[in-house]
Formats: structure tokens, C-alpha cells, sequence
């Protein structure tokens, strides 16, 4: 008989002997025999078993190293687009596929996988539901991921879980693990480096963290048009802020700048954040004080969970001031946001920005469309350093918009004989932006409307010169 290399082969040898042994024993003996030849085996199988168990999992924990990586936590992000990376993925039997939007959250592109059958419409992401073992840098390193039902939401009625990945390294030397999640966070940072990201949340319980993240273009500041300076003087004051961690320590000022930007809806407040976030190359965390889940301990836990050099963007603040009864509320505990939707009192978002759960490094921004309605501890310098007032468009600013809707290159020729230099073209959009602006009266209308106005004349300039009187004139009736 040929030896297999496998270890059946003996033991069916030793079987066989067995049951020659067996064979002069009476008929009812060897049956009882034969069973506990059975029972034997399995518990030797079984032993075995146990014994291999045990010594792996000694060698595992005398020869490697784990890390842990939960939901919520920006290494958690890192760890999943390197993994995206790695060809680990390519042995996955388990993956979520997703309809592909602009918001590719760390997936691995449909196109990538099958390899000649590009589809663009679907995103696969790896679950890691069973553990899968990949090389890197000549490591082996082995990741699994679990979901833990963590605790149970009573108001929506159902567990909370929450994902965790555990990535084992099989090295006794501590600097490989960092050099990998120092790996990751550069791809990270490169993989993000054109789009502006956006953490929010949709938990209404803690514990609490920002489980959405959207990546949004980075929008120029050029494209965000303000009265002359204004963008300017925000920039360079974030930039000196970034710059300064050393000199608030050592004067002991808490490292925190608030920002308050106030004016009409459509005016820019938003887009000056993303465009900025997108300069100083920072990711922005996002709430709305009017979400009806919104409490203070929510708003102190999702504080304290952002990460150094990020922005804190509080939106349209002025929900929360909407007093309905002030004749029984006290100035530090009167409840803000008396509309049904808002919980959060004045004294949980001051302990917010004065530091109790405030997180160091941050820039906190809050937008309004009703300074009038805010209160003055909240706006006083130590929590909002800065303020910046939004109007609705001035002549100036409508002729830039115009600009940027019609950029030279979309200028065409009004023939198609006509040969137009771009200097000629420049003349031509500088002089129907002219024409744009004094057609609108001052003051009157926001960006946000003049762009849905432009929109509905795209491509077409001298259109939009002809039709914006008339548009204007019936918009103010209205
Ligand atoms: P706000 O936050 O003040 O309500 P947003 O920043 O959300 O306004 O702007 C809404 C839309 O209007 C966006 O699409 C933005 O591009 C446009 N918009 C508003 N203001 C400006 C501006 N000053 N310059 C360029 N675009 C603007």
C-alpha cells in the first residue's frame, strides 16, 4: 500500500488489525469490541483537536500582536480603505454591494473586480465576515471582523451594533502594527486629498459616533463669492489658529476658535465651511441642533468624539433659540429649541463650547439665519471669536457669479465662421455680466437664487441677459 502522506492509510491499516484481532472473539463481544474501538478513536481525534487548538493559540499569542479598530473611531475609516487596498479582499465570499453614488465610503469599485465586466453602477464592499489572512510588507497579517449588538435603542426598539475589526499581525514587534495604521492614514489622507468629507450621524443614542461620511468635491475658494476680503481674512485666521497650538498652551488659553456665520438662507454661509475645510485640507464633523433626537448629553458625546484639526460645524443654531414660553424659564436652564424638534438647553451647549466635553484643535463653525435670536453668552468672545455677516447679493457679486456660470470657454462664437480670440471673449462675458448685474436690484436676492436662475439658462449667456429682468421683476411679486 502506498503511503498517501495523509495519515489514513495507517490508521485504516490499523483498523484492519483490529479486526483480525477481533475475529476469533464470539459474535456478541466483538460487536462491543468494535464500539469501543469507535470510541476510542473519536476521543483521540477529539484530543487532538484540543491539543492543536491549544498550541496554536499559544503560538498566536507568543508570536503576534492585535489591534482593534471600532466603528466610529477615524482609524476604524483608515483601516477599511487600506484594507480596500490590499488584495485581501479578492478571496472575499461575503460582500454588501451598494448602488455607486458620488459617496464612495471606502468600497472597492465594481469595475475592479470584475475585471472586464466594468460595471458602473454598483459598489462591492467586503464584509470580512470570516477571517482572511493577506502579506504585507512580508508580514502576514489576518483580519476578521465582528458585529456586537453593543446596547438596545428603547425609543426606536431595536439593538444598536456596531462593527470591529480586529487585524492580528503575526510579529512580536509593536513599531509594524503602527507603521501600518501610519500607512493607512496617508492613504487615507491621499485617497480623500480631492474631495472635502463629511462625518454626520443618524444615532439618537449613545453611545454615540458619526457613522455617515459623504465625500463631496472640494469646492474652490474662488467659487464661493463674498464682499472682497471676507473669505480671505477667514482663511488666514484658521490658518494662524492651526499654527498656534504651542503658543495657546503655553499662554493657557483653551486651543479652541468659534466662528459664527449669520445671514439669509442661500447666501453661502455652508459652502464657505466646505470650501474652506477643503484649503486647510480638514475634514468637517456636522450636526443640526434641530434633529428631534438632539440632546445634550448626545451633543456632548458626539463633541467628544471629534478628532483634533477637524471642524465642528454646528447648522442653522438658531433652531435651537425658538422660545416658546420665556416667562417660565430660567437664563441658565431655559430649554432652547422649545419646538417640538430641539432638546438641547443653553447651559448643555455652552458646557459644549467652554470645554467640558469640547475637544481641543477643533473650529467650531455655527451658521444662522437669525443672529437676532441667538443669546448673548453664547456669542460672546471665548466661544464664537469671529463673526461674519452674510448679505443677499450686491451688484458686484452677481456679475462674479454670472462669470462663473459662463466661463470664456463656454463663450461661443455667434457664427460658426466667426473666429473669437479669448481676449475678444473675455470683452463679450465681462460686458453681459455688466449687463446681468444692473438688470437685479441691489441687495434683493440671495446666490442661492440667482444660481437656480442661471441654471435654467445653461449655456446660453446672452439668455440669461435677455430673461433676468423679467424673472427678477416676477420673483419680487411673489
Ligand atoms: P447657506 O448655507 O447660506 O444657506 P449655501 O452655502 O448652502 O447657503 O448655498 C446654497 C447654494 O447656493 C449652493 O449651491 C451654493 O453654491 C450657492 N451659493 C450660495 N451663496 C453663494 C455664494 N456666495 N457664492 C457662490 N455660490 C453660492
Amino acid at each position: 500500500m502506498q503511503a498517501d502522506g495523509s495519515g489514513f492509510t495507517p490508521l485504516l491499516n490499523n483498523i484492519l488489525s483490529l479486526g483480525m484481532i477481533t475475529s476469533w472473539l464470539p459474535g456478541d463481544q466483538k460487536g462491543l469490541l468494535g464500539t469501543l474501538t469507535i470510541f476510542l478513536m473519536g476521543w483521540l481525534l477529539e484530543m487532538g483537536r484540543n491539543a492543536y487548538t491549544w498550541f496554536s493559540e499559544r503560538w498566536r499569542f507568543q508570536y503576534s500582536l492585535t489591534a482593534e479598530f471600532s466603528e466610529g473611531d477615524p482609524a476604524f475609516d483608515w483601516i477599511l480603505a487600506f484594507l480596500s487596498k490590499q488584495q485581501a479582499w479578492r478571496n472575499s465570499w461575503n460582500f454588501k454591494i451598494s448602488a455607486k453614488t458620488l459617496q464612495r465610503k471606502n468600497g472597492v469599485e465594481a469595475s475592479q473586480i470584475c475585471k472586464g465586466h466594468k460595471s458602473e453602477n454598483a459598489e462591492y464592499v467586503p464584509t470580512y465576515q470570516n477571517p482572511q489572512l493577506f502579506r504585507w510588507e512580508g508580514y502576514w497579517i489576518e483580519i476578521s471582523k465582528t458585529l456586537s449588538s453593543s446596547s438596545y435603542n428603547y425609543q426606536e426598539d431595536r439593538s444598536i451594533s456596531s462593527s470591529t475589526f480586529y487585524l492580528t499581525v503575526y510579529t512580536r514587534d509593536v513599531s509594524v502594527v503602527s507603521s501600518l495604521v501610519e500607512q493607512a492614514r496617508m492613504e487615507y489622507m491621499e485617497m480623500s486629498q480631492p474631495h472635502v468629507i463629511i462625518h454626520t450621524s443618524n444615532r439618537s443614542y449613545i453611545p454615540f459616533y458619526w457613522n455617515e461620511c459623504k465625500r463631496k468635491p472640494r469646492r474652490s475658494l474662488e467659487s464661493v463669492i463674498l464682499e472682497e476680503g471676507v473669505l480671505d481674512s477667514l482663511v488666514f485666521d484658521a490658518r494662524e489658529f492651526l499654527g498656534m497650538e504651542e503658543w495657546y498652551q503655553t499662554t493657557g488659553i483653551p486651543y479652541r476658535r468659534g466662528y459664527l456665520l449669520y445671514g439669509p438662507p442661500g447666501s453661502g454661509k455652508t459652502s464657505t465651511v466646505y470650501a474652506l475645510a477643503g484649503e486647510l485640507e480638514l475634514e468637517i464633523y456636522s450636526l443640526s441642533l434641530a434633529s428631534s433626537s438632539m440632546d445634550d448629553s448626545l451633543l456632548a458625546a458626539a463633541v467628544g468624539c471629534i478628532p483634533k484639526r477637524s471642524i465642528f460645524l454646528l447648522e442653522d443654531i438658531d433652531c435651537a433659540f425658538s422660545r416658546i414660553d420665556e416667562s417660565n424659564s430660567t437664563n441658565s436652564t431655559r430649554m432652547y429649541g422649545m419646538t417640538p424638534k430641539c432638546n438641547v438647553t443653553l447651559s448643555g451647549l455652552l458646557n459644549v463650547l467652554d470645554g467640558v466635553a469640547s475637544q481641543e484643535g477643533v473650529l467650531f463653525f455655527a451658521t444662522t439665519n437669525h443672529v437676532e435670536d441667538l443669546d448673548n453668552a453664547l456669542i460672546r468672545p471665548g466661544r464664537i471669536d469671529k463673526k461674519v455677516r452674510y448679505h443677499h447679493a450686491v451688484q458686484a457679486q452677481a456679475a462674479a457669479l454670472y462669470k462663473r456660470f459662463y466661463p470664456i470657454s463656454h463663450c461661443a462664437p455667434e457664427s460658426a465662421s466667426e473666429d473669437v480670440s479669448d481676449e475678444e471673449k473675455t470683452v463679450r462675458i465681462d460686458d453681459l455680466a455688466a449687463r446681468f448685474s444692473q438688470s437685479i436690484p441691489d441687495k434683493t436676492f440671495t446666490a442661492a437664487e440667482l444660481q437656480g436662475f442661471l441654471l435654467t439658462c445653461k449655456f446660453q449667456p446672452e439668455k440669461a441677459v435677455r430673461e433676468v429682468k423679467d424673472w427678477a421683476d416676477n420673483t419680487m411679486k411673489e
